[in-house]
This record gives structure tokens, sequence and C-alpha cells, in this order.
């Protein structure tokens, strides 16, 4: 390997400096709706700086493999980003989460099988014992990564139930591989020549930790995916990071800890926004109650329905109108028909305010980026906490595509699987009106005893159309 000049290291530092920075603040920039598109920006910047100061670096003695990778891995990435659709955003995420994994996996592999290329042993071919260590952390948290994340895909993708896979002794066993691991470590780092069962310590730590990534995530239900998909972008981190130490590569330790932490984050304020234990999470120790019964259309309680006329004269007669935005209004792309609703009405006098709950939708943050996409102000749109208390005060609770983030289940039935989930309570507002296809339940499977209410007006349709037919109606 061709030795660098001092003026090449410094030069890499520098860039690398530059880029972590600007990887700082991206995240920043993406913590609010306003600063989110400077702050992708921010880390496009970043991650330009990054690979040229790698690919520039003296490190590197050939190019074909990398040109080649970035040609089919570009293309792959950018014909997957014309087709996909927001709705199967959080599938995507686990499925490109799965690849920072396996890499994770194959470069620690590789410097197992090649230190020497990697400079991390000694001329006998000792790998260092501090090496050892990083790099069956990378591996092991690389294999978890993986094999959870491809659970999590299936599981979103609908390729697999999404029911909770429990089994008696599950949480012991969990343990007792998770303490296998540590054990497995420690023998690798004692000692890197040892085959126990025909294996390396090395082979049989990364092949147990794909075991449990694979235990982690079946266990964990529907409802509860949200945490999956943030836990495993904080896992792809750290494994980032280990692999960072491995290869020496400051970039990637900073950008390996960077998502690390902020998807540790992410999955802590989700954790709360479902009421979930943090550590039960992480523990894979959650989610052993199964989806509760739909509410079938053949629901033999009688509801009020209405139609577009109906609700149009409602939401014209109001003073304050709060909009509850749900997985719905992304299937039916109704965000734009929705914000032409709320000006109409705006321009007759009507107070409009949106209220988003944190898992509302697919993915966190699903439906401001929609709200954003139609232009709606930020100032109207407001976090379940800085609005809940409104719905007294509003004549009508407009409630769009979303179920289980309205459901009172979660307040009030122990049993109900969302017990203990924030919800926001539409049901205080004078009037509440459902825009949905029919009397079905939710993502969590569980049934909404508000449709049935005196004070609810079912609107059926799909949202788009129920949308645009109001707005005809209105004008
Ligand atoms: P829900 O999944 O509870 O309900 C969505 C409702 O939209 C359904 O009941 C469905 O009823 C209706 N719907 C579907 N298509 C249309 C359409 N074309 N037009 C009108 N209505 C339609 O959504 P919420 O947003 O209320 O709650 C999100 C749920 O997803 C929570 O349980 C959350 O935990 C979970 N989750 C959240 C994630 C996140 O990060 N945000 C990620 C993964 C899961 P019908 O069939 O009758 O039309």
């Amino acid at each position: 390997m061709p030795e660098m000049s001092e003026f090449q290291v410094n030069a890499t530092a520098a860039a690398y400096l530059v880029s972590a920075i600007l990887f700082i603040m991206a995240l920043r920039g993406l913590s609010s709706p306003e600063s989110s598109r400077q702050g992708n920006m921010f880390g496009i910047l970043g991650m330009i700086i990054a690979v040229a100061a790698t690919v520039l670096s003296p490190d590197i003695v050939s190019y074909q493999w990398i040109i080649g990778a970035i040609i089919v891995g570009g293309g792959i990435g950018f014909m997957i980003s014309q087709r996909i659709s927001m709705t199967a955003m959080p599938q995507l995420v686990a499925a490109f989460h799965s690849l920072v994994g396996m890499a994770a996996v194959l470069v620690a592999s590789g410097a197992f099988l090649n230190p020497g290329a990697f400079g991390i042993a000694d001329v006998a071919g000792d790998i260092f014992t501090a090496s050892k260590i990083e790099m069956s952390l990378g591996s092991a948290i690389g294999a978890i990564t993986f094999s959870g994340s491809v659970i999590a895909f299936l599981k979103l993708q609908g390729l697999m139930s999404g029911a909770p896979i429990v089994f008696k002794g599950q949480h012991p066993l969990n343990a007792l591989i998770g303490i296998a691991i540590f054990a497995l470590i420690g023998l690798f780092a004692y000692d890197q020549q040892t085959a126990y069962l025909g294996l390396n310590a090395f082979w049989w730590l990364t092949a147990i930790a794909f075991l449990i990534g694979f235990l982690l995530i079946i266990p964990i239900g529907g409802a509860d995916m949200p945490v999956v998909i943030s836990m495993v972008n904080s896992y792809s981190g750290w494994a980032a990071a280990g692999i960072g130490f491995t290869l020496q590569n400051n970039a990637l330790i900073v950008t390996g800890a960077l998502v690390g932490s902020s998807g540790a984050i992410l999955s802590y304020i989700m954790c709360k926004g479902m009421n979930r234990s943090f550590f039960n999470v992480i523990l894979g120790g959650f989610g052993g109650e199964a989806a509760g019964p739909a509410a079938g259309e053949g629901e033999a309680k009688p509801v009020r329905r209405g139609s577009a006329d109906d609700a149009a004269f409602i939401l014209k007669n109001a003073g304050k109108v709060i909009i509850v935005p749900g997985y719905g209004m992304a299937v039916a792309q109704a965000q734009h028909a929705l914000r032409e609703m709320a000006d109409i009405l705006k321009s007759h006098g009507v107070t409009v305010l949106y209220a988003v709950h944190p898992v509302a939708g697919r993915m966190p943050g699903h439906m401001n980026v929609l709200l954003a996409e139609a232009n709606v102000p930020y100032d109207e749109v407001f976090e379940l906490d800085d609005i809940n208390n409104e719905f007294a005060t509003a004549d009508v609770a407009f409630v769009i595509g979303a179920n289980d983030v309205t459901n009172p289940a979660a307040k009030t039935d122990p049993e109900s699987p969302i017990y203990g989930m924030p919800v926001l309570d539409v049901e205080k507002a004078k009037s509440v009106l459902f825009v949905k296809r029919s009397l079905a339940a939710g993502y969590a499977g569980v049934a909404n005893e508000l449709f049935f209410r005196d004070n609810t007006m079912m609107l059926f349709g799909d949202a788009k159309k129920m949308t645009e037919g109001i707005n005809k109606a209105l004008n």
C-alpha cells in the first residue's frame, strides 16, 4: 500500500472534518420542516466531500471495482427512486439498512482473512487485540442489522405475517445468545487461531449474530414496526462506526456514530409516542401481544353515513376545523385536494389547523412530508402534545385516512394492543368526520368504536375523491 505524504494525511483529515460538520448541520436542518431541504443539501455535500476524499486517497490501488460498484449501485438506486411510492418507504429503508449491515460483515470478514492489507496485524500476521474487538463488534452488529432489517422488510412488505411470532423461552434464549456473542468476542480477542467445532470464534460470533437479529425482530408486532425501523437504523450506524475503527477511517467512525445515536434518539422519541419501553425494544422483548379483532364491514352496530355535500355543509358552518391526516391520505395522495379544501374553508373565515400524530402514516414524519409537498403552511401544522387540548374547542375534527392514532381504546382498554399509546382526542370535537373506505381497522388491527358514536359521521370513499367532492360542494 503506498504511503501517504503528510500533506495527503492532513488534507484527507481536513476533508473528513468538513464532511462531519456538514453531516451535523444536515441532522440539525432535518429536525424541522422549514430547514429540511437545506439539511438535505448539507448531507449531500458532506457525502460528496467524504467520498471524494476517500477515492482520491493514495490508499486506493485500483479504480475498476469502485467505478463498477458506483455504476451498478447508483443505477439500481436511481431506478428504485423513480419507482418507489411514499407508502413503501419504510420497507425500502429497512432494505437499505440490511445492505449497510452486510457491508459491515463483509469488511470485517475481509479484514479477518487479510489483516495485513488493513494494517491491523503484526509481521507474524497476529491481529492487534484492539482491532480484533473492533472488527468482531462491527461484524456482530452488522449481522444483527442485516437479519433484523430483512425481517422488518418482509413484515412491512407483507411477504411475512405482521403478527408477532412468540415462543416459550424466547427471552432467556436471546439473553443466552447475547452472552455467547460477548464470550466469543472475548475468545477471539484472546486467540484468533483456535477453531471451536471446526469454526473460528470470529465466524461463530458472526453466525449467531445473524441468528439473534432474526430472533429479535420476529416477536415484534406490526404496530410497533416504526420503532424497529429506527432501531435497525441505529444498529447500522454502530456497525459502520465499528468498521470505521477497523478501516482506520475517521469519516466512517463519525458518520456511524451520528447515525447510531440519532437512530437511538429517534427510537426513544417513537417509543414515547407509542408508549413503549426503550429497553424492551432494544432487547426485542416487546410485541408479544396479538392484534385485536378488526371491525369488519359487516359490523351490526349502526353508523351515521354522510356524503360530500353533508360534509361540506358541516365544514362551512364551523368556526374551527382540525384536520387529522393518516395513512389513508398518503395512499390516496389526497394532500393537494386537502390543502385546497383548507384554502376554501379559510376563505369562508374558518380556522383550519392540522394535527399530526408522531406515528401517523407508515414512517416518522410521513404526514409532515406530504403536507409540505402540498404547500400547507408550517404554522398550521401541530404535533400531538401541542394540539390535543384544542379538540375540545373545535367544531369539526376532519379525520382523513387516520384510524389507530385516534382510537380511544388506547386510553380506555387495558387489554388493547395499543393501550397506553398517546392518541389524538378527536372525539372531544363537536363533530367528527371520518373519511375512509369502510369500517375496516387500521394498521394495528384494532376496532375503533369512534365510528359508532353519535357525534361521528362516516364519509365512506377514497380520501382524494371524497375531498374533491367536498371541494366541489364547497365551491
Ligand atoms: P391506520 O393504519 O390506523 O389507518 C389508516 C386507515 O386509512 C385505514 O383504516 C383505512 O381504512 C384507511 N385508508 C386506506 N386507504 C385509503 C384510501 N385510499 N382512502 C381513504 N382511506 C383509506 O393509520 P394511522 O395513520 O391512523 O396510524 C398509523 C398506524 O401505523 C399506527 O398503528 C402506527 O403504529 C403504524 N405504523 C406507523 C409507522 C410510522 O412510523 N408512522 C410505521 C409503521 C406502522 P379503509 O380500509 O376503511 O379505507
